[in-house]
């Protein structure tokens, strides 16, 4: 069994074996400092499963959550006003509070639907990025000339059959790569490497 290890110290190191849905929000957390419900959501429990403790992802979220942002529409979402609930919310995901459900990782599928929130700046960059953002994003992996390469030849039809071919871009030997989630993309990826 493969495990993630994804910890609040190597995770801007471990990013770069994350899929492109997840580095974007990696990213966009480090640079705005907030993500909405969903995104925050789904990429907290894509670390979790990925191998995030509990107590590495109480002081990731802090760390981001405690810098002041610009955009005041999510602005009460600040660390400080608001300490218990971000740990509770944390603890609740780890399933440790409420219910103490164990909220498992997202899907393809489930980041693939639409979310109508305006809000929301997650979703999967090969069905939901216009070209610029997902050639910017896969530039993060790949050069330039292969990014454009690879966007002649995929579709935002079938988003998963796109991510497959860009592991397979990264992954020479895995050509019969299938994407089913974002945490077997990750995995799959660290037992590559
Ligand atoms: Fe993420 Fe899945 Fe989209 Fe790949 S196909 S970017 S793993 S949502």
């Amino acid at each position: 069994h493969v495990y993630g290890h994804i910890t609040r110290e190597n995770i801007d190191i471990e990013m770069k074996y994350f899929p492109p849905c997840m580095q974007h929000l990696h990213t966009k957390l480090r640079s705005t400092h907030r993500l909405s419900h969903y995104a925050r959501l789904y990429y907290s429990l894509f670390l979790k499963d990925g191998g995030m403790h509990l107590e590495d992802a109480v002081n990731y979220w802090k760390e981001e959550y405690s810098k002041p942002h610009s955009c005041s529409s999510v602005c009460l979402h600040n660390w400080q006003s608001n300490e218990r609930k971000f740990i509770y919310s944390i603890r609740h995901l780890y399933g440790l509070e409420g219910s103490q459900k164990n909220y498992k990782s997202p899907t393809c599928n489930s980041i693939c639907m639409n979310i109508s929130s305006p809000m929301y700046e997650g979703g999967c960059p090969f069905k939901h990025f216009d070209m610029n953002t997902l050639k910017n994003l896969l530039c993060l992996s790949l050069s330039d000339n292969k990014v454009t390469g690879l966007l002649q030849t995929i579709s935002s039809d079938n988003p998963q059959a796109a991510c497959a071919e860009f592991f397979k871009m990264l992954n020479q030997n895995r050509n019969d790569i299938v994407i089913n989630s974002p945490l077997q993309y990750y995995l799959t990826m660290i037992n590559q490497m």
